[in-house]
């Protein structure tokens, strides 16, 4: 039985056959239907040269295609095509010299990283198996087609991929593959910071997350990693903390509190790591609950100036340190009992405090607004206007606070 995302695409390789061509599946999707794990996208690889694709299919896009990679649409669907390759000449670690384009499909799997990876299977449902991926992915193992050594000589990418998949698939990694990490980790020093964030992103996403983590810091990994090196301990200490229902963000939190990082230091491992602007927001802005909530539980005007999904968040790497099973009741209660959830839904605005005082605009103002913002949260006072003028005229309050 082949799934859906096969069965749509089968038309296509129909149609490259029928030019005379040969085309599979290949990669991650083969692998996952093997596994029995769900299916996004297939990828496709063809003997058919770009130019011979744009022939079969009259709308497509490049892509790719120095790497013989193109995008065909069909049906209201979209493919990646890529033309069978070899790859010779790593000089720099990460890219090959030069990519020949080529009409076997044994060749072009024999450049793919992993075994479980090396796989093709054609419009039928066989599969083409030359480096018994099969076979390792019965064994649950990750071994890469060929030396070790001189695969990730050729990528040192690949070395990231494997612990990625490990963690993705809760695999082991072959031993002669493992022993290559370690003697070869360094070689990471060659690779560009985001591809890296790319492959530690997944990692942390992966049900083995646990060993993934451990694996980076006990085979080196870790030293040619942003920020991490010389961090065994804590990067260990991190690992044991991380759960696996934290989300990208918590683990992220999980890991700067680990390495012990000031806000002020947060800021700058996370740009080494090029995280985005807003995610580097978001992760200190729930470090910085998390340190509150080591000290003090949590009370109103903490969730709300927390919002409820950012206070949940702090919560759950709380309760990993604290070796405790995480509670998100309280917070949601105390957020549902909140008479308002956010500044906009003030009903008051500056104009009317200073209009009711008859003052002019000043510091005292934003003063005075946050109290009456407070005293709305906890109930003091309900969020209506003519409540809180009456309220504000009977406080001492209406001195302001020069
Ligand atoms: P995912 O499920 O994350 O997409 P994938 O195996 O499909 O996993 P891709 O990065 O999409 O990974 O790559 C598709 C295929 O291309 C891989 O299965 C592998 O055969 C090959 N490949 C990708 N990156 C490399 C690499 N660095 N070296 C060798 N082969 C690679
Ligand atoms: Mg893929």
């Amino acid at each position: 039985m082949i799934g859906q995302p096969f069965i749509q695409a089968v038309p296509v390789l129909k149609l490259i056959e029928n030019a005379g061509y040969e085309a599979y599946f290949v990669g991650g999707s083969v692998r996952d239907h093997i596994l029995g794990r769900e299916i996004s996208d297939v990828d496709i690889a063809t003997s058919a040269l770009p130019e011979e694709l744009k022939r079969i299919f009259p709308k497509t896009n490049d892509v790719g295609i120095e790497h013989g990679t193109i995008l065909v649409h069909y049906k209201g669907e979209h493919y990646e095509i890529t033309t069978f390759r070899s790859e010779e000449n790593y000089t720099d670690y990460r890219r090959p010299d030069k990519v020949s384009f080529i009409r076997s499909l044994n060749e072009d799997l024999q450049r793919r990283d992993f075994t479980m990876n090396a796989m093709a299977m054609d419009k039928k449902g066989n599969i083409l198996d030359p480096f018994a991926g099969k076979e390792a992915i019965n064994k649950k193992e990750i071994v890469t087609v060929g030396n070790p050594d001189e695969r990730f000589g050729e990528d040192a990418l690949r070395m990231l991929r494997a612990v990625r998949f490990q963690s993705q698939l809760s695999f082991s990694i072959g031993t002669q593959t493992l022993e290559s990490l370690t003697s070869l980790c360094h070689l990471l020093e060659n690779i560009a910071v985001e591809r890296k964030t790319v492959e530690f992103e997944k990692l942390l996403k992966g049900p083995a997350r646990r060993e993934a983590v451990q694996l980076l810091a006990n085979t080196g990994m870790i030293q040619y990693l942003p920020g991490l090196k010389g961090q065994r301990a804590e990067v260990i200490r991190f690992s044991r903390h991380l759960k696996q229902d934290f989300q990208l963000a918590e683990s992220w939190v999980l890991l700067v509190y680990e390495l012990g990082l000031k806000d002020k230091e947060i800021e700058g491992f996370l740009r080494e790591w090029k995280l985005p602007v807003q995610k580097i927001k978001r992760i200190k802005q729930i470090h910085l609950l998390l340190l509150h909530r080591l000290k003090n539980d949590w009370n109103p005007e903490l969730v709300y100036n927390a919002g409820l999904e950012d206070a949940i968040s702090a919560e759950m790497v709380f309760a990993s340190l604290q070796n405790i099973v995480g509670s998100t009741e309280k917070i949601k209660e105390l957020h549902e009992r909140l008479p308002i959830k956010h500044r906009k839904e003030l009903n008051v605005t500056g104009n009317d405090v200073m209009g009711w005082l008859d003052k002019q605009p000043g510091p005292w103002l934003r003063g005075l607004l946050e109290e009456i913002e407070r005293s709305v949260i906890y109930g003091i006072v309900p969020n209506e206007k003519e409540k809180i003028k009456e309220w504000l005229n009977a406080s001492n309050l209406r001195s302001g606070k020069n």
